[in-house]
């Protein structure tokens, strides 16, 4: 079948004046077009890149909900209490708690949402900090992001939706009562201004945007990213221009299975170690429970003073990651025939290595991690050669500070008052995920929160 191309619009063809304008064509982006479209509002997308898709073209794991059909189907019996709680926990009970709970009780209606646009996402894989197999893909392993974002596309391109690349938004037009009424906007065809009732701010994070990083993060100044070079969080800077609040911008998640030997940045998703790979050191042994929260996984490779650590698998393993193929496409993967054969590349102790291994697999069998107390991504051990290595360091990974929201995406100013007219969802808002954000949760947040920016920017411009 031939690869689906969508088709952007022609600057030329740009309209003055729409119902709404949304700003991003990432997962949040185009989810909250397609909802809003639906709903009778007549919507334009803007993106600045040439390329559509942002960050989310490159999540890779899943989608995490809790109570899904998808879950039921696979005799798994959830509670979005424990989804909740567990979320809460994973960010040091620094999560916005009204955000968290609507999140949480609109998880599973996405995947169902998404199931009723032909977007099927009835695999489960388990990440970081989650008890239960609430990560959901789609059945051929393939990464979610890219899959999300072709599949959205596609719906976006049956209903006609306009989408316009290479057109920067650059400013947000205020009325004298302060109301958002509009933006302006770099295209190949000049500055335009485009006017609208509502706004929708899905321009992604900060995780590339040097400047931010060192205001609020100096110690991560020069740390390496795993986003797309445009995350420069343009949507933060545009709201405080009319007065819109920023919270957390501290919180910075560095994810500890990034592959960073070269100039372009991989990351090595978590299903990796979901589907039962191990970390070791260059002793051969491991170190921690590699499915605690990211958090103390990057800070355990940080602590070792060793330049990284190794993700070890087998086929077996690989098997169940699609990714894999892609990584190992891109010379990110050391092989071994044996145990002893990949240590010996990758310049790790051998004999400690086939020792760790093998206790591995029998902790897998008996389901008891004696030594870290991990209780998740056991469902195999490291048996069937050839063995796999991939050599892996922290990097900035997820910007969890940003835009003020409230459940419904409208964005508050510094007094903590409604600013009429303008939304905001998915990275380029802060709040949801704490100071840690779990795997899973962040593409979720798209599709919920895209979907939420969709009906609610509907019912504003409805009760005018
Ligand atoms: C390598 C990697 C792997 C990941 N894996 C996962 C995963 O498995 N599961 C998960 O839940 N999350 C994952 N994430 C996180 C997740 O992909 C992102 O947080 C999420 O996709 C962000 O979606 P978004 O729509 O908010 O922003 P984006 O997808 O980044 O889209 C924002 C868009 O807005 C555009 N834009 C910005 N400024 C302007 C402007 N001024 N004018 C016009 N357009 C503008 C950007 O160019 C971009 O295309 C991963 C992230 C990365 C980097």
């Amino acid at each position: 079948m031939a690869k689906f191309i969508f088709q952007t619009k022609d600057a030329a063809e740009l309209k003055p004046e729409y119902d709404a304008v949304i700003i991003g064509s990432g997962g949040t982006g185009i989810s909250a077009a397609i909802q809003a479209h639906e709903l009778g509002l007549n919507v334009v997308v803007l993106e600045k890149n040439e390329a559509l898709g942002g960050n989310t073209n490159k999540a890779s794991s899943g989608m995490n909900a809790s109570e899904s059909n998808v879950q039921y189907q696979h005799g798994i019996i959830d509670h979005n209490e424990d989804f909740y709680k567990e979320t809460m926990k994973g960010g040091g009970l620094m999560n916005d708690p009204s955000m968290l709970r609507f999140f949480v009780d609109h998880s599973a209606a996405a995947i169902s949402w998404l199931k009723d646009h032909d977007i099927v996402v009835n695999d489960l894989t388990i990440t970081g900090g989650m008890s239960r197999k609430r990560c959901h893909r789609p059945a051929n392993f393939a990464p979610i992001g890219a899959f999300l974002e072709t599949n959205l596309l596609k719906v976006a391109d049956k209903e006609d939706i306009p989408v316009f690349n290479n057109s920067r938004v650059t400013k947000l037009i205020q009325n004298s009562d302060k109301k958002v009424t509009g933006v302006e906007v770099e295209t190949n065809d000049g500055v335009k201004q485009v006017n609208a009732k509502a706004v929708l701010l899905a321009t992604g994070g900060y995780g590339a945007a040097k400047d931010i990083i060192a205001k609020y993060r100096p110690d991560l100044a020069d740390y390496k990213t795993t986003n797309q070079a445009g995350a420069t969080g343009d949507g933060l800077k545009l709201a405080e221009s009319v007065n819109g609040q920023l919270v957390q911008m501290n919180l910075i998640q560095v994810h500890p299975t990034a592959q960073t030997d070269n100039s372009r940045v991989f990351l090595i998703g978590e299903a990796v170690r979901g589907e039962g790979a191990i970390l070791v050191n260059k002793a051969g042994k491991r170190f921690v429970n590699e499915l605690n929260t990211r958090k103390i996984v990057s800070n355990a490779i940080t602590n070792l003073h060793e330049d990284g650590a190794y993700l070890i698998f087998d086929q077996g393993i690989r098997n169940h990651v699609k990714a894999v193929d892609f990584y190992d496409s891109v010379g990110l993967v050391e092989h071994g025939d044996s145990l002893k054969d990949l240590a010996e590349k990758i310049g790790v102790n051998a004999a400690n290595l086939v020792d760790t291994v093998s206790t591995w697999n029998k902790e897998v069998e008996a389901d008891h991690d004696s030594e870290f107390g991990r209780t998740t991504g056991m469902d195999r051990g490291i048996t069937e050669g050839p063995f796999f290595a991939i050599h892996v360091h922290p990097a900035i990974h997820y910007t969890m500070g940003g835009i003020h929201i409230n459940p419904n995406t409208e964005v508050l100013d510094t007094n903590g008052n409604v600013i009429s007219g303008l939304y905001a969802a998915g990275e380029v808002s802060g709040g949801l995920h704490g100071n840690n954000r779990i795997g899973g949760n962040s593409i979720a947040e798209t599709v919920i929160f895209g979907r939420q920016a969709g009906i609610k920017m509907t019912e504003f411009i409805r009760n005018k």
